[in-house]
């Protein structure tokens, strides 16, 4: 019966590892992942994060019992404090309500059918270009997805202007989908003077944040810092949606936790809305895992594991900067034509080269290295090792 099957296309970033494993070339490189990897070229389970299990496992009373609808009551409060801020009058007024979902996917996936279900407008405006998976994921969640400028390809920073007109010709209520920082491609975030513009913009015309932030402490290796936009939004009163991830900042992808917390007004619009999102997420998957979470709020209450968990985010942030200045530096020595400070200016795990797709071809045929057509690359996946063959491979893509 399912003979009609039309065989669907690879997934365009997870379609590169793909490949990538089908290369026997020793040399072979795989910057598509935007995923972690030490210097050794592996992947990174944090010795925070070893411990905690350590604690769980040998914690007798601990039980397999169902997790409540709304995931792990300790996860979820400082889920919320982590990113609005331990102080965060929000939270101290009960505006706030954090659910536990699956990594930032599901919460974006939750926060999607939610306002599907209750908010007047339809419309979400994402950034263009954006992480491939937000159209898909608001598509399905019941939205109409539009985009707004961001990406300036001639200066490869930010096009403020074409955001804001955008932005301002909006229709009033549209939802904003924003990344909180390290803007996944580009590598471009807006400077605090400028988000301090596209709030003004967007709480005058009444549209509705909603934040994706899937690198906190991964872009600056401050946890703080990261959040910063966020709070902005959150310290004028206003509501925001807000989904947060732990993939990369504690390096839990295959754990998928992450949670979604959405501002409210006050507190009892806060618990309305948990008792509705309760509704999206029974039928959905009835309840969220249970030991993602235990290991983050293992983490994160305790003072001595939160310190070193900052301490080993902090390297992982600075490993990806100093991978920006060695190919930075290593161009600079070859000569390689065109501009290529964005290598370093850019922020968080990816580089939009600017390399087109031709080039992107060209690269993975003669130099067996992998990255999205779009030309990004994870800065993640290199290493002082390997930053002189993608210089070459650059160096050749650019001047033949
Ligand atoms: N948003 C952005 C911008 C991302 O880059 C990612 C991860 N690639 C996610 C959300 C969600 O990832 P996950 O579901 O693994 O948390």
């Amino acid at each position: 019966v399912f003979g009609n099957v039309v065989r669907a296309p690879e997934d365009p970033i997870l379609g590169v590892t793909v490949a990538y494993n089908k290369d026997p070339s020793p040399v072979k490189l795989n910057l598509g992942v935007g995923a972690y990897r030490t210097e050794e070229g592996k992947p990174l389970v944090l010795n925070v994060v070893r411990k905690a299990e350590h604690l769980l496992v040998n914690d007798r009373s601990r039980i397999k019992e169902y997790l409540p609808i709304v995931g792990l009551a300790d996860f979820n409060k400082l889920s919320a404090k982590l990113i609005l801020g331990s102080d965060s009058p929000a939270i101290q007024g009960n505006r706030v309500t954090t659910v536990q979902c699956l990594s930032g996917t599901g919460s974006l996936r939750v926060g999607a059918e939610f306002l599907a279900k209750h908010y007047y407008q339809r419309t979400i405006y994402i950034p263009n270009p954006t992480w491939g998976n937000h159209t898909k994921i608001f598509t399905l969640g019941g939205l109409t997805v539009k985009t707004y400028r961001y990406y300036d390809p001639v200066t490869r920073g930010l096009n403020i202007q074409g955001l804001l007109e955008d932005l301002n010709s909006a229709p009033s209520g549209s939802i904003v989908l924003l990344h909180a920082c390290a803007h996944n491609p580009t590598g471009v975030d807006p400077t605090f003077d400028q988000w301090g513009q596209i709030r003004q913009l967007i709480r005058s015309k009444n549209l509705l944040p909603f934040f994706d932030s899937a690198y906190q402490g991964f872009a600056s290796g401050n946890l703080d810092k990261d959040a910063e936009s966020v709070r902005m939004f959150v310290s004028d009163g206003g509501e925001c949606f807000i989904a947060q991830s732990y993939a990369k900042n504690m390096g839990l992808y295959g754990e998928r936790v992450g949670a979604l917390s959405i501002v409210c007004r006050n507190a009892d619009v806060a618990s309305r809305v948990e008792s509705q999102l309760k509704l999206v997420i029974r039928p959905m998957y009835s309840s969220p895992p249970i030991h993602g979470a235990s290991i983050v709020a293992t983490i994160l209450k305790d003072r001595n594991l939160y310190n070193e968990w900052t301490l080993e985010l902090k390297a992982m942030a600075d490993r990806i900067i100093t991978m920006r200045k060695q190919l930075f530096d290593a161009l600079s020595a070859r000569g390689t034509p065109g501009n290529w400070t964005h290598i370093i200016k850019q922020i968080g795990m990816f580089t939009f080269t600017g390399l087109n797709t031709k080039q992107v071809a060209f690269m993975t045929k003669e130099f067996h290295i992998y990255m999205t057509s779009d030309g990004r690359i994870s800065m993640a996946g290199l290493s002082s090792r390997t930053v002189p063959h993608l210089a070459d491979a650059i160096h050749a893509a650019v001047t033949t």
